[in-house]
């Protein structure tokens, strides 16, 4: 398809291809960013990452399509140069969360139905290769087909997501805006991580390798703590952890066995709690409340076991691997995998 956005979509999505072709068309320089004349766009990239870094959420402010694709070029290149997994995965989920934001809003407001039908395109169909029609048949909602819905939708807990409590007709289902978008959260964040990861520049310009300096040391150290790879972390907690990265709601029961499992680790109240700071619905004094209730410290001052393998099953949360053989409880698996390298090596 030929037809291309607006500015104003370009702005809202810099991620497309068509943002991509625009700066190409510049002919931008990476060193043109230690010109005094793109200090303004240096630094606004620096304030978001900032605010990513303190409150863990997106900053909403749209300004020109220039602006804001250089601005998102820049915020990639100061994360690659920071180079922490935590922050970039952080940043990734931002940045989903601020084009979620404005879909939706467009999904719903785009009077032209040939509109709507190119951003879908754009989107849903050449960045995550899924159709996405408006429906003919109802209004305000959207068709995906069932094996585009499932590959998805199986991240979601909540019974609403099930295929069974959804309408479906002739091998599609019918979504309404935020379901339709709330489908692909995941799907972007990992798209923009790939590109971070894949993006190879020839050097990184003194202007954002200062940035990168100052954002680093105000990164807390517990995030730095937990940033290092928890290899020895059984299934059922890897997988909770990755769908929070990706800004997914874990269920009540999923964030009790996280929580658990870590106080039962040794990681104090501070660090579980910041574990929880992607969770859509996050609020740090609930959270706060929960952790600290599970450790024993309020209300019944019980403190709370990990609850066993065999609840988590029934729960839907265990991931076995060859590992858990014979685990009873997730706290084993450290000693399991020990022994498990310990007789692979002989
Ligand atoms: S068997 Fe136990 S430790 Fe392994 S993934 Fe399932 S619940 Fe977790």
């Amino acid at each position: 398809m030929s037809i291309r956005l607006g500015t104003a979509d370009l702005a809202k999505y810099p991620f497309l291809n068509e943002a991509a072709e625009y700066m190409h068309q510049t002919y931008f320089n990476l060193d043109d960013l230690n010109l005094p004349e793109l200090g303004h766009i240096v630094e606004r990239a620096s304030n978001r990452i900032r605010s990513e870094i303190e409150h863990g959420k997106p900053d909403f402010t749209l300004e020109r399509h220039e602006i804001e694709i250089l601005t998102f070029l820049v915020e990639i290149l100061i994360i690659k140069a920071i180079n922490s997994d935590n922050l970039t995965k952080k940043h990734c989920l931002c940045e989903a969360l601020r084009a979620e934001k404005f879909l939706v809003h467009d999904l719903k407001t785009h009077a032209e139905p040939s509109t709507k039908k190119l951003l879908l395109f754009k989107v849903f169909k050449e960045l995550l290769k899924m159709d996405v029609l408006p429906s003919m048949k109802y209004q305000l909602m959207f068709e995906v087909k069932v094996t585009d819905y499932l590959k998805r939708s199986h991240l979601f807990h909540e019974q609403e997501w099930k295929l069974i409590n959804r309408l479906v007709h002739d091998g599609r289902v019918f979504l309404d805006p935020d379901e339709t978008v709330r489908l692909i959260r995941a799907e972007v964040t990992n798209l923009l991580l790939e590109r971070i990861k894949q993006m190879n520049p020839s050097h990184i310009p003194a202007t954002i390798k200062e940035q990168a300096n100052i954002l680093k040391a105000s990164i807390p150290t517990a995030s730095r703590k937990l940033a290092i790879a928890p290899s020895a972390y059984p299934p059922c907690v890897n997988h909770a952890l990755n769908l929070m990265a990706v800004g997914e709601n874990l269920p009540h029961s999923a964030r009790v066995m996280l929580a658990t499992y870590m106080l039962a680790i040794g990681k104090n109240i501070e660090e579980i709690v910041s574990l929880f700071k992607n969770a859509p619905d996050y609020d740090e004094r609930v959270s706060r409340y929960q952790v600290e209730h599970l450790a024993g410290e309020r209300g019944s001052r019980v403190r709370y076991l990990v609850p066993s393998c065999t609840k988590l099953r029934n729960d839907g949360l265990c991931f076995a691997t060859s590992q858990c053989d014979g685990l009873i409880n997730p706290v084993q698996f450290g000693r399991a995998v020990k022994y498990y390298r310990e007789t692979n090596l002989r």
